[in-house]
């Protein structure tokens, strides 16, 4: 099974995935929690380039191919080996934030992404999990991070605003595999909803 997590920046999701990967080890499975950009050695190269040094090194275009390339060494080199050997793997954002960030945030490629997306990568996740979260609270979560890669300087409160809107008309196109959980809550409380959907899911 392939889960992804996704939501904006600050919306506590990389934390939601840890918690369920930990959950769903302590039940016996067999779990890969991994990240994107970034989760094999040649992707994290290629995120430390995007995400690192001067914001307007790439093109939106390239910025995306480089996105698209990350995304298949990580597919080809450990999620696709993963999956095929039984495993659930648990990946923190995935193409829907391609859909989002490089297909909107920097003009429209959504088009470009998605043919890029079935021409290069072929797979979307079993199951989706939305943090939705206030980009005000979000902001505030983000900014308290030290060393952070967050991109939320670069992007600014009404275009943080505009990816949540993204996200979920994102998970309104794609309703079979998306569940949407409200990310105001306390850490445990939103871990337990997160269970839940995924229990139903897996059964
Ligand atoms: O999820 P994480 O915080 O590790 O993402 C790092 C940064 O990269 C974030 O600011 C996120 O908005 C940005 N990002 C992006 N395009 C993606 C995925 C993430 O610009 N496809």
């Amino acid at each position: 099974h392939f889960i992804s997590f996704e939501g904006i920046d600050g919306s506590g999701k990389s934390t939601q995935a840890r918690l369920l990967a930990d959950h769903l080890r302590a039940q016996g499975h067999d779990v890969v929690l991994t990240r994107e950009p970034g989760g094999s050695p040649g992707a994290e190269e290629i995120r430390a380039l995007v995400l690192q040094g001067d914001p307007d090194r790439w093109s939106a275009e390239t910025e995306l191919l480089l996105f698209t390339a990350a995304r298949r060494d990580h597919m080809e080199r450990l999620i696709a080996p993963s999956l095929a050997a039984g495993k659930i793997v648990i990946c923190d954002r995935f193409a829907d934030s391609t859909r989002m960030y490089q297909g909107l945030s920097r003009g429209d490629l959504r088009a470009t992404v998605d043919a890029l997306h079935e021409l290069m990568i072929g797979r979307e996740p079993d199951l989706t999990i939305l943090i939705d979260m206030d980009p005000g609270e979000g902001l505030a979560r983000a900014k308290g991070r030290q060393g952070s890669e967050e991109r939320f300087e670069d992007f600014g409160a009404d275009l943080q605003a505009a990816m949540r809107a993204g996200f979920l008309s994102l998970a309104e196109e794609f309703a079979a595999r998306f569940r949407v959980i409200g990310g105001a809550d306390e850490v445990d409380t939103i871990a337990a909803n997160v269970q839940d959907t995924v229990a139903a899911f897996l059964a």
